[in-house]
């Protein structure tokens, strides 16, 4: 039978679940560039994420900053699987030196409290904000889970899905182009591909020649 726990075990299971979202007291890691923006992921306001404790994603209300995943997954991008361990350990984030395994209220207690956003971490001034903005004004993450349900074959829920693929990449594609960009930073700038964030809902984007095309997703 397995002891109750009392301390951490290094087993590594909450970092392979994903890296924290950042608070307000962790922009002071990117001040002291002890983080970088290109290390980071926006969750939009809208995405299904799972949250502590709950068995399924769900839609959240608030825009999120998280440290980015690493080898296609949600495991964190500091987590070593040399050492099994966290290569930023003496400067990881609030809700890394908060989370107990064996006492997951302690984090319960912060999640959603000021959060860091996109926007509290560009510069005022910087004219990337006004294609987030044309971003969450013409593709919200949230229509996906309103369009999904009827996205059936040649439905306008699928034809609209089909759009906001569209939009979302050229908005993307015409901030790096315009504004010239680095790539690596795409993903804190835009947050996932909307045809990403799709595949769950069992689509996949395919290209054509009249434009993106979203069809039932093969079953491997
Ligand atoms: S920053 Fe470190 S402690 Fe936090 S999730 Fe990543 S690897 Fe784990």
């Amino acid at each position: 039978m397995n002891e109750p726990r009392d301390h951490c075990h290094r087993c590594g299971n909450c970092c392979l679940k994903g890296g924290p979202a950042l608070h307000a007291e962790d922009r002071e890691l990117l001040i002291a560039n002890q983080l970088a923006l290109a290390q980071l992921i926006t969750i939009r306001k809208g995405e299904r994420v799972f949250w502590p404790g709950d068995a399924k994603p769900a839609p959240t209300d608030l825009e999120l900053v998280k440290l980015k995943g690493q080898g296609g997954d949600w495991r964190c991008l500091f987590y070593s699987m040399q050492t099994d361990g966290c290569s930023i350990y003496d400067y990881r984030p609030l809700e890394c030196r908060i989370f107990q395994c064996w006492a997951p209220d302690k984090l319960k207690d912060i999640i959603g409290q000021e959060t860091l956003t996109r926007n509290d971490l560009l510069h005022p001034d910087d004219p990337v904000r006004a294609y987030i903005l044309h971003q969450e004004q013409n593709c919200p993450a949230n229509r996906i889970d309103d369009l999904t349900p009827d996205a059936t074959p040649d439905s306008a829920a699928l034809r609209e899905l089909q759009e906001l693929v569209r939009i979302d990449l050229f908005i993307r594609s015409q901030a790096i182009g315009q504004l010239g960009i680095a790539p690596e930073l795409e993903l804190f700038l835009f947050g996932r591909p909307y045809f990403i964030m799709l595949a769950p809902f069992g689509l996949a984007a395919k290209e054509t020649a009249d434009g993106i095309r979203l069809e039932p997703a093969k079953v491997p």
